[in-house]
């Protein structure tokens, strides 16, 4: 079965919490036991949002226009009227939820009483998509604008002119959101120990995420398919997380699973995929530890990563070890950050990411092969290696 072409084409966007996304575990799973592998869908529940209605951030005074604007994830509901009153510029959006200074400008709508009732951030053209802004724990009302488009608005504050704009975001906040992990297990000879296959099969709330992530899901049916039939030295664990792109709750849910049983040295090591089949995007390979790292180099040669995707030293990175830190990037990050052995194998297509036209035509299936290949022969490295956590 072509997933990528069911997840994107026949399901579509499959935002966390959705009926949608729902569709998309369970007919993960049936393509799980279909190769065999013992399943489990693992519910769990979160903070839920949703957004009813596109939003609007129009300048009042002193010129009428509007700014086409972007959502972020968690963003909050202005009052029933709107937010306005005067902008104010306040420096750089620092991103709580990643612990980062970006190079986003920061503006907010402050209103009569001195209060700001909402904020728009100039971002890079590339970067104008959904995702995650802001911790929820924030509940404040963003979007997101193009910086050409708010240059305008720049230019008046940094003359020193006052700028009146209004801002309307209809969204809202879902307590009791449910999400599931689909886990498909390949029983080893060692039945305790395991290593983690994984994938994300949520998208964010307006992209049929053809490459980010069902391309992985697809990688994810490539190697089961393969093992099917085989007992491995070592159990493994093929999981498509949902509820990725609303702060990696799925792979957060499981590795506090395993923290709770006591079963994280059990874990051997986790490959995570994410986003990995548009052709010309950018590729990235990263390990976070030795002997892990010489293992996937060694495979990559192998398999003429050059030839194929482009040059070792541009495909191979370490982990942004500062940047794993609460979350970062992408369903790795729990297990990097307790010190499980871990590769990553990703990268972005800005073309593409998070936007409409992620669509199942973007994604080469040859790609998505070769990097399937690269798992592959990773697992048969580390059962033969037995590369052991920390
Ligand atoms: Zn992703």
């Amino acid at each position: 079965m072509d997933l990528i072409d069911y997840l994107s084409g026949r399901i579509g966007v499959r935002f966390a919490g959705t009926e949608n996304e729902r569709k998309a575990a369970l007919c993960i799973a049936e393509q799980f036991e279909k190769c065999g592998l013992e399943v489990e869908v693992d519910t769990f529940r979160f903070m839920g949002w949703e957004l009813l209605e596109k939003p609007k951030l129009q300048v009042i005074s002193p010129v009428k226009m509007e700014l086409p604007c972007v959502v972020p994830i968690y963003s909050a509901p202005t009052s029933e009227d709107g937010a306005s009153g005067k902008v104010e510029m306040r420096g750089r959006h620092y991103n709580s939820w990643y612990r980062e200074l970006t190079d986003k400008e920061k503006y907010a709508i402050v209103n009569d009483d001195g209060e700001d009732v909402g904020y728009f951030l100039a971002v890079e053209e590339e970067s104008l998509v959904s995702g995650l802004g802001e911790n929820p724990q924030f509940t404040v009302s963003m979007v997101y604008v193009g910086k050409n488009d708010c240059k305008p608005v720049r230019d008046l504050l940094v003359k020193g002119k006052k700028v009146t704009a209004e801002l309307s975001v209809k969204s809202r906040f879902k307590p009791g959101a449910v999400s599931r992990n689909v886990i498909g297990t390949l029983k080893g000879k060692d039945s305790e120990r395991f290593v983690i296959v994984s994938s994300h099969y949520d998208t964010v709330y307006d992209s049929p995420g053809a490459n980010d992530d069902a391309s992985a899901v697809q990688a994810l049916l490539f190697l089961a398919e393969q093992f099917k039939g085989e007992t491995p030295p070592y159990t493994i664990k093929f999981i498509a997380y949902g509820a990725e792109e609303m702060g990696l709750l799925g792979s957060r849910h499981y590795a506090k699973k395993l923290i709770e049983m006591s079963m994280l040295d059990k874990v051997i090591a986790v490959i995570n995929l994410d986003e990995i089949g548009v052709e010309t995007q950018n590729h990235k390979f990263r390990a976070s530890n030795e002997p892990l790292k010489s293992t996937l180099i060694e495979v990559l040669k192998r398999l003429d990563v050059e030839r194929r995707i482009g040059s070792l030293e541009s495909v191979v990175e370490d982990f942004p070890m500062k940047k794993v830190t609460i979350s970062w990037n992408s369903d790795y990050a729990p297990f990097v950050q307790e010190g499980v052995p871990t590769i990553s194998i990703g990268g972005e297509d800005p073309k593409t990411h998070h936007r409409e036209i992620d669509t199942s035509e973007v994604v080469s299936r040859e790609t998505v092969i070769f990097k399937s290949e690269v798992v592959r022969q990773l697992l048969r490295e580390i059962f033969v290696g037995e590369i052991k956590p920390k």
